[in-house]
């Protein structure tokens, strides 16, 4: 199954599609090919590019009411598969609510990290600060670019250029 990565209109990267949704899209005059791959996309009447980069025409805000939903493989990517309190990456990884959800933390991006088994357990319902296990830098939902890698293990190598580097700034782009 070939995957389409979509670029926003900055081109920073925002997802991957399939080959078919992404055809439509720029059938609709919505996106323009970026890069395409050397193979003929046959439909019944006539024969097109096969897309692998597209393009956004128009710039898409994403706003964070829409962020992606918490998954724990997700959470756990972000935190570079370590416990944020010990560094730890062996042994169960859990999700924690950095303000626990008994003292009305939620369930969002910016309040769930990475934690080993016992850390969350020495943790229990108390506040980072109360129990001298301080984060080293506050979570954030994670940049686009994240999910991208997520979607397709193997990323081709001619998606690199549009994802190195833009993790931060989208990131950021996406949290202002
Ligand atoms: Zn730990």
């Amino acid at each position: 199954m070939q995957q389409v990565l979509v670029l926003n209109a900055s081109y920073e990267p925002l997802n991957v599609c399939s080959v078919r949704r992404a055809h439509v899209l720029v059938w609709k005059g919505k996106a323009e090919v970026v890069e395409e791959l050397d193979r003929p996309l046959r439909a019944a009447s006539s024969t097109f590019s096969w897309p692998h980069v597209i393009r956004l025409v128009t710039y898409v805000r994403v706003p964070r009411a829409v962020q992606r939903r918490i998954s724990r493989r997700a959470l756990f990517a972000r935190d570079g598969w370590r416990c944020v309190y010990c560094g730890t990456s062996s042994g169960r990884l859990t999700l924690d609510h950095v303000v626990p959800r008994s003292r009305g933390g939620d369930s969002v991006w910016e309040n769930v990290v990475t934690s080993c088994a016992p850390c969350n357990m020495r943790k229990g319902n108390r506040l980072p600060h109360e129990i001298e296990m301080p984060l080293r830098k506050p979570p954030r939902a994670p940049a686009p670019v994240l999910f991208i890698h997520l979607a397709t293990p193997k990323i081709p190598n001619r998606w690199q250029p549009y994802l190195t580097g833009l993790g931060d700034s989208a990131s950021s782009a996406a949290t202002a």
